[in-house]
């Protein structure tokens, strides 16, 4: 068992802790919508301007994902493509298109939980966000929150797995 660091007493409201359990929120609302629970927020001047999560299976669209409609809904509400002066927190690795959407839009950080060393291109596979020949690179930080944010994910996955047990455990007459 690793050394969990101890829960600060008073919590910084504009720490990076603070938004980052704003994103888990909104993996909690994908979880209860049957969507892999992964979830975004847009901070901007210390204030969140966007927050979404993943909505692959509702929209029936498979980029969806939690952090492309965050940005979307952060270009509308500054009427800018723009968002040099915006961090990203986002509970899961993003992938490499979300990673491509976030160098498009310039912003300035990159913050995440859950680290993906399959598919995650903030330095998990790749690392898109800081690739030396594009035009623009994020900071990266990585593992905020990571455990809360993993767990999600694997309650998810696991509940899925069990239900998917059970209905072929079934035999024909129960069906
Ligand atoms: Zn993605």
């Amino acid at each position: 068992m690793s050394d969990a660091p101890e829960q600060p007493l008073v919590i910084d409201l504009r720490s990076d802790q603070h938004f980052m359990g704003q994103a888990l929120r909104l993996a909690q609302r994908a979880y209860a919508a049957e969507e892999v629970p992964i979830g975004a927020v847009i901070v901007r001047r210390e204030q969140i301007i966007a927050r979404a999560f993943n909505q692959v299976e509702t929209l029936k669209d498979g980029t969806a994902h939690a952090e492309m409609l965050a940005l979307t809904q952060a270009q509308s509400a500054l009427e800018d493509w723009r968002l040099t002066d915006c961090d990203l927190y986002v509970t899961k690795e993003p992938c490499p298109m979300c990673a491509g959407a976030i160098i498009h839009c310039r912003l300035r950080r990159v913050i995440f939980g859950c680290p993906d060393e399959k598919g995650g291109a903030a330095g998990g596979l790749l690392n898109l966000l800081q690739h030396p020949s594009l035009n623009h690179r994020s900071e990266i930080t990585p593992e905020v929150m990571r455990e809360e944010c993993a767990g999600i994910l694997q309650s998810f996955f696991r509940e899925r797995r069990e239900a998917a047990a059970k209905e072929k455990g079934k035999t024909p007459e129960e069906t």
